[in-house]
C-alpha cells in the first residue's frame, strides 16, 4: 500500500517534468517484445513512461485489434525491468477497471473514443473515486468542442491530473499525413486550457517514418509539453502501424536531435531586445487596423452609393480583380498566396457584412 501511494506521487511528479517524453509500442504483441522495447528504450534514458496498446480500436475488422487483458502483465514485468512507469489506452468501462488492477500508472482516451460522448462517459464513469492521471486525444474529426467536451466529462468525473495529446485529425483521400496535423486546433486548445500538459503523437499525424522529426521539432517549437512516438524492436515487423514505428535507439537520436525551445524569457537583455521587436510589431497592428477601419468606411459609402442605384454588392470580376492584384503584390513581399486568400476573404467578408448593413437600412 504504502509503496502504491509512493509511485502514485512519482508519477504525478513525472508528468510535470518537460519535455515529457513517451515512448513504445503501438500495441503489446508479445512479452518478449514489450520487455525488450521497455529495456531499450530506458537505455537511452531518453524516455519518461512507457506506452503500449492493449485494446486496439482499428478502423476495419480483420486485423490485429490488441493481445487484450492477458497483456496487461507483461506490462508490469516491463515496468519492473525498466523502471518505467506504463500508459494504456482505455475505451471501455472494463479496459478501465482491467487496466487499473494490473497498476497501469496513466490512462489515455484514443481518438475513436474521444469522438463518442457515450464512450467517454462510459470511461469517465468507471474514473469516478479513482485517483489516476488521464490523456485525453483529440477526435478524430477537427471539432474543438469534442474534445473540450471528453475533457469536461473527465473532469466532472473527479480526476485531476489530466492531459492532451494532439494526434491530428483524418481527413479523405491521400495527404502529405495519415492525420492532418491542423496546428491551429492544437493551439486553440491550450490557449483554452491554460496550464494543461500538451503533448504531440507525431507517430499517427505522420503515419511514416521519415517526417517524424520534422513534427515533433514544430511541435517543440510551438511550445508543447512534450512527445509521445512509437517505438518497437522491429518495426517494420510490428502488428500494427509498422510504417511509422522507429526502433528505440533511433527514438533516443530522435529525441537528442531536438533543438528544445522555451517561452520563457530569462536574460535582461534578451527581454529587452525582444521588447523593442514587440512594440515595433504592436505600432505595425495598430496602424494596420487604423487603415482597415478607413477602409470599411470607404465601403460604407460604396454600399450608400449601390443602394442609391440599385446595384449588387457582390460584383464577381471586381473580387477577382482584387485577388489578382494583391496575389501580385504580395508576391514581391514575401507574402503567401495562401495567407492572400486568407486575409482579403476575411477582409471581403467584413466589407460585405458593411455594406449589407446599410443597404438594408
Ligand atoms: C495509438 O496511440 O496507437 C492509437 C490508436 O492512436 P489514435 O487514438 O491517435 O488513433
Ligand atoms: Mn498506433
Amino acid at each position: 500500500m504504502e509503496q502504491a501511494i509512493e509511485t502514485k506521487t512519482a508519477v504525478e511528479a513525472l508528468l510535470q517534468k518537460r519535455p515529457l517524453i513517451i515512448s513504445g509500442p503501438c500495441s503489446a504483441e508479445t512479452e518478449e517484445q514489450v520487455v525488450q522495447t521497455a529495456t531499450r528504450l530506458a537505455a537511452t534514458g531518453k524516455v519518461d513512461i512507457l506506452r503500449a496498446g492493449i485494446w486496439k480500436p482499428r478502423t476495419r475488422p480483420g486485423s490485429f485489434e490488441g493481445i487484450g487483458t492477458k497483456g496487461l502483465p507483461w506490462l508490469q514485468q516491463a515496468k519492473k525491468e525498466s523502471g518505467l512507469p506504463v500508459a494504456v489506452e482505455v475505451a471501455t468501462a472494463k479496459q478501465v477497471e482491467d487496466a487499473l488492477h494490473f497498476g497501469v500508472d496513466v490512462l489515455w482516451i484514443g481518438a475513436r473514443t474521444t469522438v463518442n460522448p457515450f464512450s467517454v462517459q462510459d470511461v469517465a464513469d468507471a474514473l469516478k473515486g479513482v485517483d489516476v492521471p488521464v490523456l485525453i486525444k483529440n477526435p478524430i474529426n477537427p471539432d474543438l468542442e469534442l474534445w473540450i467536451g471528453a475533457v469536461e466529462r473527465v473532469a466532472n468525473a473527479g480526476i485531476k491530473n489530466i492531459g492532451l495529446i494532439h494526434r491530428g485529425f483524418s481527413s479523405y483521400g491521400n495527404t502529405e499525413y495519415r492525420n492532418a496535423p491542423m496546428w491551429h486546433l492544437a493551439i486553440e486548445m491550450k490557449r483554452r486550457n491554460p496550464g494543461m500538459l500538451l503533448i504531440n503523437d507525431p507517430s499517427h499525424i505522420c503515419g511514416r517514418r521519415d517526417i517524424l522529426m520534422d513534427v515533433a521539432q514544430k511541435a517543440i517549437d510551438l511550445d508543447f509539453d512534450g512527445l509521445i512516438i512509437e517505438s518497437h524492436i522491429d518495426p517494420d515487423n510490428a502488428w500494427s502501424d509498422a510504417k511509422q514505428q522507429v526502433t528505440p535507439e533511433r527514438l533516443g537520436e530522435m529525441i537528442s536531435s531536438i533543438v528544445w525551445r522555451t517561452e520563457e524569457i530569462d536574460s535582461e537583455e534578451l527581454h529587452a531586445v525582444m521588447e523593442k521587436m514587440r512594440q515595433q510589431i504592436n505600432q505595425l497592428d495598430d496602424e494596420l487596423l487604423q487603415l482597415i477601419g478607413q477602409r470599411m468606411k470607404v465601403a460604407d459609402k460604396i454600399g450608400q452609393y449601390k443602394k442609391d442605384n440599385n446595384i449588387t454588392i457582390l460584383q464577381t470580376n471586381r473580387w477577382n480583380a482584387i485577388l489578382e492584384r494583391a496575389y501580385q503584390r504580395g508576391d514581391k513581399l514575401g507574402l503567401s498566396q495562401e495567407f492572400i486568400t486568407k486575409y482579403f476573404d476575411a477582409v471581403h467578408m467584413e466589407s460585405i457584412n458593411h455594406q449589407n448593413k446599410i443597404m438594408n437600412s
